[in-house]
């Protein structure tokens, strides 16, 4: 990041800051949007808060807040403080699926330990075959992953057969994602339309995030979702975004300052993750 210190007409000044109030958003944000606008440089980034490893060791307190998550993207997913749910980001609203599986938007001052957003601007819409699977889903996305070495977001609306989701439920305090994800809930829904919020990341960066793809599920009526078990579904418009820039922000909190994370946590978390 740079800083600019510029002079401009005190009218846009004005318009800047009445944008600022209405957005909610940052000087910095609002300006930063509309400077890539004019200059025609979309950023493809994304931005990350904690490390999956983090969470796997039980840094599950507030982090960040939704208010910053927002800021630094309108799409992606993640978890809330106390791993009280799972979080959706679409469309710029932050969606809270918790373990009893009531979904409601979370305000901007909700805590978060750790989450994953990007501006999605994709450069794909296609439409996907019709979906039998988990393993079909990921197969109709590959198709639009040129690299295994870059990040991509995946956005994926239509009419859905069956999805099958999980919720996590606050564990204690202390105790470790793989004992937390037992006490999980899960759910099954059958015939409602939806999204799914989708990312693929890397093998290489499993030392800090969940390599390969990783979706959740928000209902078009969001009342359903969570994090993605199995879906039967289609076929999907399907929109493609591929990230070249990664923003990891680490958080400053004793506990994560004090976590052991030395030791290689892409098992615990490949358990914690999948259907079990
Ligand atoms: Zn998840």
């Amino acid at each position: 990041m740079a800083n600019l210190d510029t002079t401009i007409p005190r009218s846009l000044m004005a318009a800047l800051n009445a944008e600022v109030e209405r957005t909610k958003r940052t000087t910095s944000a609002v300006i930063t949007a509309a400077l890539s606008q004019y200059l025609g440089i979309t950023l493809h980034t994304l931005f990350q808060v904690s490390t999956s490893g983090a969470l796997v060791a039980g840094v599950y307190e507030r982090e960040v807040s939704v208010r910053s998550i927002l800021e630094h993207g309108d799409f992606g997913l993640g978890t809330f403080a106390h791993l009280d749910g799972e979080m959706v980001v679409l469309d710029g609203h932050a969606f809270q699926i918790k373990g009893t599986g009531k979904v409601s938007e979370a305000g901007p001052d909700a805590g978060a330990p750790f989450a994953v957003v990007t501006r999605f601007d994709p450069e794909i819409d296609a439409q996907s075959d019709p979906i039998g699977s988990s393993a079909e889903l990921e197969k109709s996305c590959d198709q639009y992953r040129n690299s295994g070495n870059i990040f991509y977001a995946f956005r994926l609306d239509g009419h859905f057969t069956r999805v099958r989701t999980r919720a996590v439920n606050p564990p204690a305090p202390h105790t470790r994602l793989a004992d937390a994800a037992r006490a999980q809930s899960e759910f099954t829904f059958e015939g409602l339309a939806g999204t799914l919020v989708g990312l693929w990341s890397p093998g290489f960066s499993s030392a800090f995030s969940i390599p390969g793809y990783h979706f959740h599920f928000l209902s078009e009526d969001r009342k359903h979702g969570g994090h993605l078990l199995d879906v039967v579904a289609g076929p999907l418009r399907l929109r493609v975004e591929a990230l070249t820039d990664f923003h990891l922000a680490l958080p400053e909190s004793e506990a994560f300052l004090k976590a052991d994370l030395s030791k290689s946590t892409t098992e615990e978390l490949a358990y914690a993750e999948h259907s079990h």
